[in-house]
């Protein structure tokens, strides 16, 4: 079975159709990129799958292992195993990183049926990929990304992605506030969690992300729906092509 299902999916913000009739499968074990241009409608992709407020649903259906995500909740759709980050993580003042990350692994345990990690299992978990991520343990007790920098978010969501270790992770790279150091962490973190049981969807518009990430298939996402697919070729023939002829084809 396809870990992950998109069947011409339609979605609208404010009442504007964004989203025309996506069509994706993932399958365990695929890294997929989705590179397009600005305003195609990439992040409102990730958004619906996240189940955000503000974005409807107009048609299509969403599957991951099986489970109609469009029917359940945002937490739900965590406990699913559905991890997205986003480029602008959430500041929270107040809220230690440590503790943060604790919060959200327990409800997912709970959600899943799963007792909640002790204390010494859950630091001991923590330590680890902080370590694997080159972590300094000093930042777990700042709060959540508040004064962090780029490359300090990312890695922090990276660890989040790690310690939750989802069927499938979505990231949104889009825009260019990535900078180099950010943008290798992300790529660093992605390629240590790929596995044969898990799928990765890197939505993008530089192909410079894909040169660390080598993704196994690439979209063309354009004027709201998947407009051609091919392999990690695909990405370079856009570097030197540009999204312009897909526009073109996408209007008409
Ligand atoms: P991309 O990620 O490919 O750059 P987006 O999904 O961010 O594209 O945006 C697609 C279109 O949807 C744009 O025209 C954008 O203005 C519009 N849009 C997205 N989110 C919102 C929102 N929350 N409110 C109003 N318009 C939005
Ligand atoms: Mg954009
Ligand atoms: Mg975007």
């Amino acid at each position: 079975m396809s870990l992950l299902e998109i069947k011409n999916l339609q979605a609208s913000v404010e009442d504007r159709q964004i989203l025309r009739g996506v069509d994706l499968v993932v399958n365990p074990g695929e890294v997929h990129a989705i590179m397009g241009p600005n305003g195609s409608g990439k992040s409102t992709l990730a958004h619906v799958l996240s189940g955000k407020d503000g974005y409807e649903v107009t048609g299509g259906s969403v599957t991951l292992d099986g489970i109609d995500l469009l029917s359940i909740e945002p937490d739900e759709r965590a406990a699913a195993g559905l991890f997205l980050a986003f480029q602008y993580p959430m500041e929270i003042p107040g809220v230690a990183t440590m503790t943060f990350l604790r919060t959200a692994m327990n409800a997912q345990r709970k959600k899943r049926g799963e007792p909640e990690l002790s204390t010494p299992e859950f630091m001991k978990r923590v330590r680890e990929e902080a370590k694997n991520l080159s972590i300094d343990p000093e930042m777990l007790k700042r709060p959540v990304n508040v004064g962090f920098s780029g490359g300090e978010k990312k890695r922090n969501e990276v660890l989040q992605m790690a310690l939750l270790q989802p069927k499938l992770a979505v990231l949104d790279e889009t825009d260019s506030g990535l900078d180099i150091d950010a943008l290798k962490i992300a790529a660093e973190g992605v390629n240590r969690l790929r596995s044969p049981e898990r799928g990765m969807i890197v939505i993008t518009h530089y192909q410079r992300l894909l040169e660390h990430i080598v993704p196994d298939i690439v979209h063309v996402f354009s004027r709201g729906r998947i407009v051609r697919t091919g392999g990690k070729e695909l990405a370079l023939e856009l570097e030197a092509k540009g999204y312009a002829d897909y526009e073109q084809e996408a209007a008409a």
